[in-house]
């Protein structure tokens, strides 16, 4: 792909370059290589301060997830969860805690606030994840991914999957 904006022009956030010979002849088609894959690079655009502006300015969209083995959970983005009226709420000095409201979109398209706000994270932003999410009694988030739910509080019908729930340690987000 050729870009030809400035690079203080492009949107804030990660970046992955591939190096390759190009097959003029060739008939295939360009997509994302894999993470550390041969001559690929991660880059980040945007400076720390920029970063945390576009967020608590417009807020961020939950992606996929990941647990302590390393595997990815993609979420539905069609009911996607977003966090929003994010702002600084360290606990001590220096402390780079945030702390927002957690929403998801109802099959009506109806924003949908969930009972645990505020959540509060860090942001871990040029890998653009959050290593933890907790919610307003300090518990850390769990993931069904049969029910693809992300929730805090039990019940009985959540405990239905309780064999395959996962507590994230990456909770992956776009700007
Ligand atoms: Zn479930």
């Amino acid at each position: 792909m050729i870009i030809k904006e400035r690079v203080d022009m492009l949107p804030l956030g990660c970046y992955r370059i591939q190096f390759d010979t190009e097959n003029l002849w060739g008939s295939t088609y360009s997509r994302l290589p894999q993470k550390n894959q041969l001559n690929t690079k991660d880059v980040f655009v945007g400076t720390k301060t920029e970063v945390i502006g576009a967020i608590k300015t417009s807020g961020i969209k939950l992606t996929k997830l990941e647990d302590e083995k390393g595997r990815q959970y993609n979420l539905d983005p069609e009911y996607p969860f977003f966090i929003q009226e994010i702002k600084e709420a360290p606990e001590f000095k220096n402390e780079e805690r945030f702390k927002g409201n957690l929403y998801f979109l109802g099959p009506d398209g109806r924003k949908i606030s969930m009972k645990t706000n505020p959540v509060s994270f860090y942001i871990n932003y040029d890998k653009e994840y959050l290593p933890f999410l907790i919610d307003v009694e300090g518990d850390g988030v769990v993931y069904c991914p049969k029910c693809k739910q992300i929730f805090w509080e039990w019940n009985e019908y959540r405990e239905r999957h309780k064999k395959i729930h996962i507590e994230p340690v990456k909770i992956f987000y776009s700007l």
